[in-house]
């Protein structure tokens, strides 16, 4: 069932909507707008109601706030107004809100406006998960990476993790499409993501394909040493798969990963790690491929083989 969040000072206000809307939703009332906005962070609402003249913080204040945070921003807002209040809708609609309802309410209206209002918020949402999934394969695409890595190095900046960054590549896949077609091809890739996506479950992991047989993954909190060694395991699990192949690597489908641990300084930039993962995997192609080559703080080097 959704969940709808009211936020209005007016007990009798807030009484009626529920009545009017709890049969088919999950209704929590606020009373002012610093409780309503706790309440809309915890990120558990498809709808908010909002009241625009409340005493303290009001409406538009809140509005404005709700539009300037991440986990609130693509949730509809209707504002409700009195008849009195008709020069305030502009502002209202102008700050982001979808639509407005006057008091006194009409029962029906607002069951409608907020029904439409549900429905739509669902397609959006829908639409947005979609444009970050790779089609192929099923995991994220790169713009989810370029969105979540971002995230994550934060993170790892803040609470002073250790960031592990890693790219990987596809060993001769250009021969494999020479022999066995693209078609096969286009399995191999989306075989070789689901394989390696299972390993990266943690909330703080991230696994994306980059582009072509590329991939990359973040994750937070191993040392080097424990990343490499988890490499290690991923790279091994895909030529277990044993998809055949005339690579003169291996018989065997394999992957080359090149990565890097580090604590980020203030200042570093994520880009430069990235490029570093690049340079190791380079390194992983040139020492023969299907191996992980890793560096740290340090610029220790770990190599597979
Ligand atoms: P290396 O071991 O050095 O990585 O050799 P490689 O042949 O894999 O490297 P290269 O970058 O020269 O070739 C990558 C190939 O991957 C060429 C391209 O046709 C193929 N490829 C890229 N994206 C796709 C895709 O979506 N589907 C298929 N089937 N092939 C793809
Ligand atoms: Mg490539
Ligand atoms: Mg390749």
């Amino acid at each position: 069932m959704d969940r709808i969040l009211v936020i209005d000072d007016s007990a009798v206000q807030t009484g009626f909507l529920c009545s009017i809307l709890e049969e088919d939703y999950e209704i929590t009332a606020c009373r002012t707008a610093e409780e309503g906005l706790e309440a809309a962070k915890e990120g558990r609402y498809s709808l908010i109601l909002l009241d625009v003249v409340m005493p303290g913080k009001d409406g538009f204040e809140l509005l404005q706030e709700l539009k300037a945070t991440e986990v609130t921003r693509y949730v509809p807002v209707i504002l409700l107004t009195s008849l009195s209040d008709a020069q305030y809708e502009e502002r209202g609609l102008l700050l982001g809100a979808v639509d407005y309802v006057t008091k006194p309410f009409n029962p029906v209206i607002i069951k409608a406006r907020v029904n439409t209002h549900i429905q739509l918020y669902h397609y959006q949402m829908r639409f947005k998960e979609q444009a970050m999934v790779d089609e192929l394969t099923g995991v994220a695409n790169r713009r989810r990476y370029e969105d979540e890595s971002a995230a994550r190095w934060r993170e790892a900046v803040r609470f002073e993790l250790p960031f592990s960054i890693c790219m990987f590549d596809i060993d001769k896949f250009k021969v494999y499409n020479d022999t066995f077609g693209h078609p096969a091809g286009d399995q191999v890739i989306k075989a070789v993501a689901q394989k390696a996506s299972a390993y990266f479950q943690r909330s703080t992991d991230l696994f994306a394909r980059y582009g072509g047989e590329e991939f990359v993954a973040v994750f937070l909190g191993n040392q080097g040493v424990s990343a490499f060694e988890f490499m290690k395991t991923v790279r091994q699990s895909v030529e277990d798969m044993h998809i055949p192949h005339n690579s003169q690597v291996s018989p065997w489908v394999t992957i080359s990963v090149g990565g890097i641990t580090l604590t980020p300084q203030p200042g570093d930039k994520m880009g430069d790690y990235l490029k570093l993962a690049d340079a190791m995997l380079y390194d992983a192609k040139n020492m023969g491929r299907n191996r992980v080559v890793w560096s740290n703080q340090q610029r220790e080097q770990w190599r597979e083989k």
